[in-house]
């Protein structure tokens, strides 16, 4: 019996190791190339073209940098020709990059930049890549892979994206758009936010540019399933590629044109002692994943920076759908609390609004002045608009005692109940003497008669 159960988990054991072995070696790799792959690196901008400009970074230049270190790298690889779309700091119409791409028969061109933000607030990586079969396949599962890399760098992900001009008809990135109609497959790699604290440390030194580069080439390589005898690696059983099909868009990958579709906010936990506010937070998005979320506490005049989202993971499309949320609000605030969700593609839905009735009052010293907060609008004003219950929105009324207000005074109108109290108390004692004077008046009447 024991022999018969131990070859029977030896025969299971066997069936599942090759089924996982197979299951990796299912990630296809889409693309089909010669032994010899062509690879071209575009230094995004260039010339009179400057690309980013903020805080003393100059995008045309730093592309430059990681393109070499990419090329650099890339050239210790077996059976590659690697060619750069630039090499001084020119002006090149992205035209001109494809057909240069073309004209040296790529299998690929991979566009380097570096991003920044309207309101200088999203933070990570992400790739852009086309929308057009079989492009998009290609695309995807380098992108994947190059986020990756990305991740292992410490990066936050904002993922593998498509997008379409105004007609639908095709990519809206030119250097995307002009590659796929020579038939070449094209992505746009944005490394990190050269305007946004949590992105500075990652490209604030040449160094790190350089690092970008060979990260970079580290994606090409396992992207194509490379080998180097000069760096002893070998990629070639490579196999952390996502599913994908030649003749399919991927759909994780396809724009999504709408915000999240659910975005409720709810109190869990009021301390006012600590002035922290636990909300609940319930919020999903049917096309693409959560990524960031902010929140207001001055009913949307100010909000929080950007925070990544919980257990986001743009490279599964998961993230969490509930969960609870500590604010700080700070003393002599009404709370007025608002969160946004935002998905992938920077598109928010604002929550419901929480009115809390009456400001939050704690350490008064430490009020005066919080460097953290949001800006909390004026004590005087508030104490104005404290009994207004804004409209449509969900309120929390907190407890509070009968008898004894805010700010530990008697209320003038439990002073008015106590004296209503005592008045109709002696009104009662008056009546009932009355009947007891009336009553022995009474009786001593009868008795006279008798
Ligand atoms: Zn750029």
């Amino acid at each position: 019996m024991i022999k018969i159960r131990s070859s029977f988990g030896l025969f299971l054991f066997s069936v599942l190791f090759l089924c996982s072995s197979l299951s990796l070696q299912a990630a296809n790799r889409v693309q089909q190339t010669d032994e010899t792959v062509v690879i071209v690196i575009d230094p995004g901008h260039g010339g009179e073209n400057k690309g980013t400009i903020e805080n003393g970074f100059l995008e045309k230049s730093m592309t430059m940098i990681t393109a070499q270190a990419m090329y650099d790298e890339l050239c210790l690889y077996d059976n590659v020709e690697v060619y750069l779309t630039r090499t001084e700091d020119v002006d090149m119409e992205l035209d001109a990059r494809a057909a240069y791409a073309a004209s040296v028969n790529a299998d690929f061109l991979f566009s380097i930049h570096y991003n920044a933000s309207v309101k200088h607030d999203l933070f990570g990586s992400e790739v852009w890549i086309s929308a057009m079969p079989p492009y998009n396949a290609y695309g995807y599962q380098f992108g994947y892979q190059q986020l990756l890399t990305m991740r292992d760098m410490g990066l936050y992900l904002r993922g593998v994206k498509t997008k379409w001009n105004d007609k639908k008809d095709a990519d809206y990135y030119g250097i995307i758009r002009e590659s796929a109609a020579l038939s070449i497959p094209a992505v746009i790699i944005e490394h990190c936010h050269v305007d946004e604290e949590r992105d500075y440390p990652f490209c604030d030194t040449e160094e790190e540019l350089i690092a970008f580069g060979k990260a970079d080439a580290l994606s090409v390589a396992k992207y194509f399933g490379l080998k180097s005898t000069a760096l002893g690696v070998d990629y070639s059983e490579e196999s952390s590629l996502p599913e994908a099909e030649a003749n399919h868009t991927v759909q994780a990958s396809l724009q999504d044109e709408t915000p999240p579709d659910v975005c409720i906010i709810d109190i869990a936990e009021t301390d006012e002692d600590t002035g922290t506010v636990t909300l609940e937070v319930t919020a999903a998005d049917y096309d693409s994943p959560l990524i960031y979320y902010d929140y207001s506490y001055d009913g949307g005049t100010t909000y929080s920076p950007l925070q990544m989202w919980p257990d986001s993971d743009v490279l599964t499309g998961t993230y969490k759908d509930n969960f609870k949320l500590m604010i700080q609000i700070p003393s002599g605030t009404q709370p007025e609390i608002i969160f946004r969700a935002y998905n992938m593609f920077d598109a928010f839905t604002e929550s419901n609004k929480l009115t809390l009735l009456h400001v939050f009052r704690y350490g008064e010293e430490d009020a005066v002045s919080d460097e953290t907060a949001l800006s909390a609008q004026p004590t005087e004003e508030l104490a104005q608009t404290e009994e207004k219950k804004l409209p449509g929105t969900t309120t929390f009324m907190p407890a509070v005692s009968d008898e004894v207000a805010e700010d530990g005074e008697v209320s003038f109108l439990s002073f008015l109940k106590l004296c209503l109290l005592i008045v109709i108390v002696l009104f009662i004692l008056l009546l009932v003497s009355r009947m007891f004077a009336c009553y022995r008046r009474k009786k001593r009447r009868r008795q006279r008669r008798k």
